[in-house]
């Protein structure tokens, strides 16, 4: 153990050097109450706190641990690179082939450049629209979350909506004015918007399912209509498939629902559980980047050996084990356990749920934007979150984020998980 916790308690030490505690937001317990244990370590499916207890993880690192943690051929390859040394600064021959294995995977993608997080490529994928076509605004959905740039900290999802700033502090309002929010699943506003701004929409950026504000799927059509309407008015469509890309199918959501985007925003899983992210998309918009084009971009640490080493080996592990119809299977079995919970409690529950994605949501009516999200009852979400831990099942401490489950959760873990959330959802007071 790296810090001994008999005589302290560690969070109260986290929260002396660390605001709120933690690095991050949305690993706070404030949604939920209490106070995040603190991990030790992670292996499969289970997390084990520095106080010794295992708990099975729904959380999944926030998305990359898809084959479960701390993968023994991921960490192999984490290994060898190592061995080489940790970052270079001139171009390196684990960057071109996770580059070219993206190519490969997803026909979207004929150029690629790696960057550290996904707040870093949305933000550049951006910027890389508004250089190609010369237009400054942007359409974002409420809800969505697309890392915390300045212009895409509008009407956000996940810890941004959970703290209950959606709409940040700090972000000077001439940025976030060239940002139009519209409600996902609704048509009619964007033909709306295009009709007043036909010459003045640089991209359209969404999460195809998103999923910071719990899991939402898309109206048949409406993903198909996006791209028609974005080909009409030239504007540029941006998936941000930092969670989807990779779990959803080796494709993402642009290869289930077989639309081409013009750019694609990963990361998560494309990083094996190191910070790795990337933009990518047509070679035509793509060549605007510098040192081609006119569009700056830029970052030390990006395309660093190990990340790419570990990203690589994530995806040729998928590539081989396809585990997508087994992680559905999964899938479906906690859907239904939750399902059966509400009916025997009889509570109206609603729980998108695709592949291995999952969320639940205390509605009667099914939850297709944001506005709807807000009008769900989060407050037994808090009940199902606090029975679980107690029974050593650790879902995401908001109810606006999505749940993952690994192929390290099959057999009797997912047995036990699911029958800890069914009873959880009986739990609801
Ligand atoms: N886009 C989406 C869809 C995300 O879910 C996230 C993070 N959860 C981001 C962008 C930002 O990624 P990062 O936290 O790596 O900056």
């Amino acid at each position: 153990m790296l810090i001994q916790e008999t005589e302290v308690n560690l969070f109260e030490e986290c929260k002396k050097c660390m605001p709120g505690g933690v690095n991050s937001p949305v690993r706070a317990f404030n949604a939920v109450g209490g106070e995040p244990f603190i991990t030790e370590r992670a292996d499969g499916a289970i997390l084990t706190s520095t106080q010794g207890k295992k708990y099975i993880d729904f959380v999944g690192a926030w998305g990359p641990a898809i084959m479960g943690h701390n993968h023994p051929t991921i960490k192999a390859a984490i290994l060898e690179a190592l061995d080489k040394g940790t970052g270079f600064g001139t171009p390196n021959s684990y960057e071109l082939l996770l580059a070219k294995k993206i190519i490969e995977l997803v026909p979207s993608i004929e150029k690629i450049r790696m960057v550290n997080s996904g707040t870093e490529a949305t933000m550049s994928a951006i910027r890389l629209a508004r250089g190609y076509t010369r237009r400054d605004k942007i359409i974002k959905f409420s809800g969505c979350y697309h890392g915390h740039s300045d212009g895409l900290l509008v009407k956000a999802g996940s810890g941004a909506l959970t703290f209950g700033h959606p709409d940040s502090a700090g972000v000077p309002y001439s940025f976030a004015s060239e940002t139009i929010i519209l409600p996902f699943n609704d048509i009619e506003e964007i033909e709306k918007t295009f009709i007043q701004l036909p010459d003045q929409i640089a991209a359209i950026i969404l999460e195809p399912y998103p999923a910071n504000c719990g899991l939402i799927l898309p109206l048949p059509g409406y993903l198909k209509k996006l791209k028609e309407l974005c080909t009409k008015y030239g504007t540029v469509l941006i998936f941000d498939e930092v969670m989807t890309g990779f779990r959803i199918g080796l494709g993402g959501v642009q290869e289930k629902e077989n639309i081409t985007p013009d750019l694609t925003t990963f990361a998560k899983i494309i990083g094996g559980g190191l910070p790795v992210a990337a933009f990518g998309g047509k070679e035509e918009i793509m060549k605007y980047l510098a040192p081609e084009g006119p569009v700056y971009q830029a970052g030390t640490l990006s395309g660093n050996p190990i990340g790419m080493a570990a990203g690589l080996a994530a995806l040729k592990l998928l590539e081989q084990e396809l585990p997508y119809q087994n992680l559905n299977k999964m899938g479906i079995i906690i859907k239904e356990a939750i399902l059966q919970g509400a009916k025997e409690k009889g509570i109206p529950i609603q729980v998108p749920q695709v592949g291995s994605m999952f969320s639940f949501f205390f509605s009667e009516k099914p939850v297709l934007n944001y506005n709807d999200v807000l009008e769900t009852k989060s407050n037994h979400f808090k009940c199902v979150f606090k029975y679980a831990l107690e029974k050593g099942l650790f879902l995401p401490p908001s109810a606006f984020e999505t749940c993952f489950i690994s192929t390290a959760h099959k057999g009797e873990i997912i047995e036990r998980s699911a029958e800890i959330l069914y009873k959880a959802i009986k739990s609801v007071a």
